[in-house]
């Protein structure tokens, strides 16, 4: 049964680590459309099984309004709207929001 769904919110990221199995850099092209969001966490939300969504990327920090956002819209849905960043175990290299993130979505674990 699937109960999780991570969104790569965007491949773009501020650095480009030779071991990044998503090639991200910062050319990296494709990123999530608050519109291409809406669909993804509709469909996900009709499958009626779904706990968590995560929020990675790339560095989905890039795109913050985006990634609230769409924390915003899987906690609409009562999907759990959770943010994880791949670069959590990389490096703190941007400010991380975490009472926006917090009120923007549930949040009990920010990885
Ligand atoms: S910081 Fe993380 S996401 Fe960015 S290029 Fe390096 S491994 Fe990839």
């Amino acid at each position: 049964m699937l109960t999780g769904i991570h969104i790569l919110l965007t491949f773009m990221c501020n650095f480009a680590c030779d071991q990044c199995f998503v090639f991200s850099g910062p050319n990296a092209k494709g990123t999530f459309t608050l519109s291409q969001l809406h669909i993804v966490l509709d469909e996900a939300t009709k499958l009626g099984t779904i706990e968590w969504v995560f929020f990675e990327g790339g560095e989905p920090f890039l795109f913050y309004p985006t990634m609230i956002e769409g924390i915003r819209i899987a906690r609409s849905k009562a999907l759990s709207g959770h943010k994880k960043s791949i670069l959590d175990f990389c490096s703190p290299k941007v400010p991380i929001f975490y009472e926006d993130i917090a009120s923007a979505g549930s949040v009990n674990r920010l990885a």
